[in-house]
């Protein structure tokens, strides 16, 4: 059938285009941790990477006592936890998740003071839930506040940029320490935050709390990130005064912006690029991230049916297969593990979200390719970074046993994605390099781990 052959060579020259061989990868290692590099040099220097100096300059150590809150802001959903430390261990932890409006994140109606007023109602409602927890000292908060921020010690820092689905223009250039502080007030909360961290850096901490050889932690949800333990005398922009007595610096590496010319870019990609609201920024996160894999997949399916008109039998479906994010990447991730033998929950996923009913067994298996692909690329791409990095402190070799935690709803969810992810690694470090290096899922460990922070920069005695 012609039209099927059509479609067939969208398919195969998307798989070319997405092609990562270890060469190709091995590039990507390399070129990360080149700008890895490039960043430490100098303060806004030409890296695309900020490599941002977190003001962490300790990993927890198990001695951290006390409740503590922590505010997780970063995606859809924040997060608000006590947590209760005692005896190098979590005694207690309360948790609640709040989904963020739309209509906070970006739009007209988005301002920094709506949006951590939004915040501030929340935790004042939790810490009212949860006063009985409370121990009688000063409340102390750890906010763990995912996007690029230029970190001017360990509570306060500016707003670089928004990332992800933010555009919340007023807020840009603000310490968002100060925002916090300010809508808490207006809510007459009274708790102090001692530690402004990402939550890479979070989930960094919480990692270590656990597994002292963890010297990096990625994270793979709505967007992606690393941070990592650098040696404070190899941040050449770090100032003298600045230097640790540690001697160790957690860098938020920020590598969701990453971009060389050695990444596979497809015409997908640049389309999704310029209609983003972020156009080129953040390449590397656009790749391999949960807000956009789902999106992807979409525009090469609209592509498939552009070519051939009646290859998705019912046209009707055109309508949902144009409009941007209506497929999502648990969607995609339930095709790609569908192991029905007529595919019926490729079926049903086409048919409910994009209205695409009476799909052939062909046509739903070539869906599943496009998945594939698209997911493959991003879990490689994802493990050639974290090889990157451990080239640049020197890991990865069959020394020193290697951990690193990983946090994020696609890397926990997406099971063949995170197994892609894992292999990947091991085909890049070599087998018995590959031995030495775990990489571990630390849930929720940005929370956990905002809480050991603001613990160890507690003014509470
Ligand atoms: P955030 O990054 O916002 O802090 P999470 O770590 O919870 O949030 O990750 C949420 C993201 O994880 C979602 O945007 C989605 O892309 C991805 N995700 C969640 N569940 C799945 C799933 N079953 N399969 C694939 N991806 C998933
Ligand atoms: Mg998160």
């Amino acid at each position: 059938v012609p039209k099927m052959a059509a479609a067939q060579r969208v398919v195969a020259e998307l798989r070319e285009a997405c092609a990562t061989p270890v060469a190709r990868l091995a590039e990507v290692a390399a070129a990360m941790a080149g700008e890895m590099e490039a960043g430490l040099a100098v303060e806004g220097g030409s890296s695309k990477m900020k490599m941002i100096v977190s003001y962490v300059d300790s990993l927890p150590n198990g001695g951290e006592e006390g409740s503590f809150y922590a505010l997780d802001l970063g995606g859809t959903n924040f997060r608000v936890l006590r947590v209760r430390l005692a005896g190098g261990s979590v005694a207690e932890r309360v948790a609640r998740e709040v989904p963020i409006p739309p209509g906070l994140m970006s739009g007209d109606g988005a301002t920094s003071e709506r949006l951590f007023g939004f915040v501030a109602s929340a935790l004042a409602e939790f810490v009212a839930e949860e006063e009985e927890g409370h121990d009688g000292g000063k409340r102390e908060l750890g906010f763990t506040f995912s996007f690029p921020v230029h970190q001017t010690s360990i509570a306060s820092g500016t707003l670089i940029r928004w990332t992800k689905a933010f555009a919340v223009d007023d807020a840009v250039g603000e310490d968002v320490v100060a925002a916090l502080q300010a809508a808490m007030s207006k809510q007459g909360l009274d708790i102090r935050v001692s530690a402004l961290i990402n939550d890479t850096v979070g989930t960094l901490a919480a990692g270590s709390y656990y597994d002292e050889d963890v010297v990096a932690a990625v994270i793979l949800g709505t967007g992606t990130n690393a941070a990592y333990v650098e040696d404070a005398t190899a941040i050449a922009k770090l100032q003298p005064t600045q230097l640790p007595a540690s001697n160790i610096m957690v860098i938020n590496t920020e590598w969701g912006s990453f971009a060389s010319p050695c990444l596979p870019l497809t015409e997908f990609d640049e389309a999704l690029d310029e209609e983003s609201l972020n156009p080129g920024e953040q390449t590397y996160e656009k790749l391999i991230s949960g807000m956009y894999l789902g999106e992807i997949v979409r525009r090469v399916l609209l592509k498939i049916s552009s070519r051939c008109s009646s290859f998705f039998r019912a046209s009707a479906g055109a309508g949902e297969l144009m409009t941007p994010f209506v497929l999502n990447t648990p969607d995609v991730s339930a095709m790609h593990h569908d192991e029905t033998p007529d595919l019926s929950i490729v079926g049903e996923k086409l048919a409910h979200t994009l209205s695409i009913d009476g799909t052939s067994l062909e046509t739903r298996r070539m869906v599943v390719e496009v998945c594939d692909i698209v997911a493959t690329r991003a879990a490689r791409l994802a493990a050639a970074g974290i090889v990157g990095i451990l080239k640049k402190i020197g890991r990865g070799g069959d020394g020193q046993r290697s951990v690193v935690a990983v946090d994020g709803g696609l890397f926990e969810h997406y099971g063949k994605f995170r197994r892609c992810m894992e292999s990947t690694v091991s085909e890049l470090l070599g087998e018995k390099a590959a031995q030495r290096v775990v990489v571990k899922l630390a849930s929720d460990g940005s929370g956990l781990g905002a809480a050991l922070v603001a613990a160890a920069h507690s003014q509470r005695a």
